[in-house]
């Protein structure tokens, strides 16, 4: 009986999308939201979260949203420097609703992490020539039907007031999920020569920030990385939303 179990749906109120529990927050109470969303995305948005989520989405202070790409460098790495901005902890919260975006296609959790993502990127100054997002294989994309990665771009590249390069990077390999890797070696192995740049660029000398959801052994972002700057590229600056750097915001270092 699709138009009763319809009709329902719209009677009772929207859940929230990381925890199920009742969306009460809208758009209008997060301020500013509501109009860079429209500028960003040329629509209105659609948030389903609620007071206790939205209010466990606590900052890294300081300098500590800042650390090297590879949480375990290693001898005769060729981009030994290349450094991370993750300004938020991966904890119990980005643990689900990191999922619920990928596999449950909850693209408004990603944009409104998106924005704040791009607030933090202002806050701390970054500037650069150009911003790309981490590419899904052509597979992967169909599959999800977005790629998060470029959601998290957009305000990134807002927020720098920089071009955004979306098919700066290709995915030449379907790679398995990083998640479903076991150790640190075989995250590296899944992903290498998994990118090449775009002949249609040419980014000779350039910043590039390059932008994806989640980064945890850094493999991912170190290897595109790696392929830009094999490509002339002056400096490559990592971003993602969360880390597992550092795991609670209240903890000493
Ligand atoms: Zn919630």
């Amino acid at each position: 009986m699709p138009l009763i179990s319809e009709s329902l749906d719209w009677l009772l109120p929207h859940k929230c999308d990381i925890c199920g529990d009742v969306a009460n927050v809208t758009a209008d109470d997060i301020p500013g939201y509501k109009d860079l969303y429209e500028r960003l995305y040329h629509e209105q948005p659609g948030l389903n979260i609620c007071k206790r989520c939205l209010s466990q989405l606590l900052p890294l202070e300081g300098v500590r949203g800042w650390s090297l790409c590879l949480s375990n460098p290693y001898d005769g790495d060729p981009y030994p420097e290349l450094a991370l901005f993750a300004p938020f902890p991966y904890d119990d919260l980005c643990e689900r609703a990191m999922p619920a975006i990928k596999f449950r296609r909850k693209k408004e959790i990603a944009r409104l992490f998106g924005v704040i993502l791009g607030k933090k990127i202002k806050e701390n100054g970054i500037c650069c020539d150009l911003v790309a997002p981490i590419p899904l294989s052509k597979e992967r994309l169909e599959e999800r039907g977005f790629n998060q990665a470029l959601e998290f771009a957009i305000p990134v590249a807002y927020a720098t007031g920089s071009p955004l390069a979306e098919g700066l990077l290709e995915r030449t390999l379907n790679t398995g999920r990083q998640t479903e890797c076991k150790d640190n070696e075989s995250r590296f192995l899944n992903v290498k020569g998994a990118f090449r740049m775009s002949d249609e660029w040419d980014i000779a000398g350039s910043t590039v920030v390059l932008v994806d959801d989640v980064a945890t052994t850094g493999a991912t972002l170190h290897e595109a990385a790696g392929a830009l700057l094999d490509n002339g590229a002056g400096k490559v600056l990592c971003i993602a939303f969360a880390s597992n750097r550092t795991v609670k915001n209240a903890e000493t270092v």
